[in-house]
This record gives C-alpha cells, sequence and structure tokens, in this order.
C-alpha cells in the first residue's frame, strides 16, 4: 500500500473508526447514525404505506414478534453490559413484522432496528430456531453498522471524495491534500467487496446473536442449504448479491465452535403454526 493511503486510513481513522463488536472489524463511518435512523424511519413508513402487514392477531406475525423479541433482548443486555458497545445501541427502536408476500425470500433490518420478514420466508424458515438464524443475521446488520458503511463508501465515491474533505474541515490544508490524493487510492480497494463482507459478518453475528438467545446455531447450515436450494430452483435475485452458497455454508461452519460458547439455555420452541 502507498504510504499516502496509509497516511489517509490514519486519519480516517482517527475521525471516524469504531470496531464492529465480536469480530473486532474496524470499520468506518462517517454518518452521524442519528441521521441515517431519521432516513431509515422515513423509508419504512414509506414501505407500510406500500405493502399490507400480517395482522398481529395471525400465529406466524406472534412467532416473528416472538423471535424478534427475543434475540433483540439477548443482543441489548450484550450490549449494554459492555461497555465498550453501550453507546452503539443508543437511540434504537425495534420493531419486527411480517409483511404479506408469498413471491419474495426475503428479510431485512434498516438502521436503528425496524425489521421486516416477508412470508415468502417462512415455508424455507420452516421452524422457530431458523426464523431465529434470520433474525440474528439482520440484526447483526444493524447492530453492525453496515448501512452506515455502506453509504458513507457510496457518498464518498459519488462526491468524488467531498464528503471525506468534510469529514476533516478544520485542519490543516496538507490534511486536505493528503486526504484528497489518498482517497482515490482507497476508494478502488475492495468496496465492491464490502456487501459480500458484511453478508459474512452478519452471518457470524448472527449465530452469536441467536446463541445467546437460546437457540441452536448448528440450526444456520440447514437453513442455508434449504435457502440454496431455493436459489436454484428460482433464480432468486434476492440471493445474487450474497456470497455463493458453499462459501457462506463454510464459513459459517468454520465460526461455529465461536458461535457455541454463547449458546447456554435453549429457549422453549413454539411449534410452527
Ligand atoms: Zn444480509
Amino acid at each position: 500500500m502507498r504510504k499516502s493511503a496509509i497516511l489517509f486510513l490514519i486519519i480516517v481513522g482517527a475521525l471516524s473508526c469504531t470496531k464492529v463488536p465480536i469480530t473486532g472489524r474496524r470499520q468506518v463511518n462517517l454518518l452521524p447514525e442519528s441521521d441515517l435512523m431519521k432516513m431509515s424511519l422515513a423509508e419504512y413508513n414509506k414501505f407500510l404505506a406500500q405493502h399490507p402487514l400480517v395482522p398481529d392477531t395471525d400465529p406466524n406475525t406472534q412467532l416473528v414478534k416472538k423471535v424478534g423479541k427475543n434475540v433483540q433482548i439477548a443482543v441489548e443486555k450484550f450490549m449494554k453490559g459492555n461497555a465498550k458497545y453501550k453507546k452503539r445501541i443508543a437511540g434504537y427502536k425495534w420493531i419486527f413484522n411480517l409483511t404479506k408476500d408469498d413471491k419474495t425470500i426475503n428479510a431485512w433490518c434498516m438502521p436503528g432496528g425496524k425489521v421486516m420478514v416477508y412470508t415468502g420466508l417462512l415455508p424455507v424458515t420452516q421452524n422457530e430456531t431458523a426464523l431465529a438464524v434470520v433474525m440474528g443475521h439482520e440484526i447483526a446488520h444493524a447492530i453492525a453498522r453496515h448501512g452506515n458503511e455502506r453509504m458513507s463508501q457510496q457518498m464518498a465515491l459519488e462526491t468524488g471524495g467531498n464528503v471525506l474533505s468534510i469529514a476533516v474541515s478544520g485542519t490543516s490544508k496538507e490534511t486536505q491534500d493528503i486526504f484528497n490524493i489518498s482517497y482515490g487510492n482507497v476508494a478502488g480497494l475492495g468496496v465492491l467487496a464490502y456487501s459480500r463482507n458484511h453478508e459474512l459478518e452478519a452471518d457470524k453475528l448472527g449465530l452469536v446473536f441467536m446463541a445467546m438467545a437460546g437457540y441452536d446455531p448448528h440450526e444456520t447450515v440447514a437453513f442455508w442449504q434449504r435457502m440454496a436450494k431455493e436459489s436454484k430452483g428460482a433464480g432468486l435475485t434476492i440471493l445474487s448479491t450474497h456470497p455463493s452458497d458453499e462459501k457462506r455454508i463454510e464459513e459459517i461452519k468454520k465460526f461455529m465452535p465461536k458461535a457455541l460458547k454463547y449458546y447456554k439455555k435453549p429457549v422453549t420452541i413454539t411449534p410452527n403454526p
């Protein structure tokens, strides 16, 4: 790596670098998380206006909310019990919902904790533990602030580094110059791979989070094997940006011993509705 690129990373690091809980990966988040949460809430409300939810009285919705809440409680307990992570979930407001859409095999979580599951995913999850796999993974994206990181990268790319100039405003012209020159070097490195890396990181954190909530993380392998079958049959777009199934399952298996350290008290499982 060139000297300027190293300098760049040091400066950005000093300004805004944080570490992802558990994996310890360093990340750069340039946006205030509160801004991201505001934008996410607006997007979430737009989604609700256009997509019907399955009512709260439906057993499937109740299961989605039960599993979501179980994982949320475990994750919050862990985060609040750790001085380093306490502030990371400040302002998060978790909501777990099920949207009526049998054709889409998907789930997502917006920054700040708005989780949506599509009914099309339920034939693949098939049981409460696999639903916890999905919840763990989605909650992980929010805890790891992948949205902020991705947007920071995107904004940096689109503004040709201006966002980084803003980030260093107030510092000397020299620093700014190093920043601007170095930016080009760093922007070209691995930005496209981040999304895949985020997926793999969410898998790892998800294993830990479900285990903390009392769900057996071994189900994760079975779930992704079922997802692999689905994607072969239907050419799903949801999986097109994901890591290959083999790679994903291989990484999950590798991380399993670490996740099992967090798995203590099994949760009481509700039979599928
Ligand atoms: Zn994901």
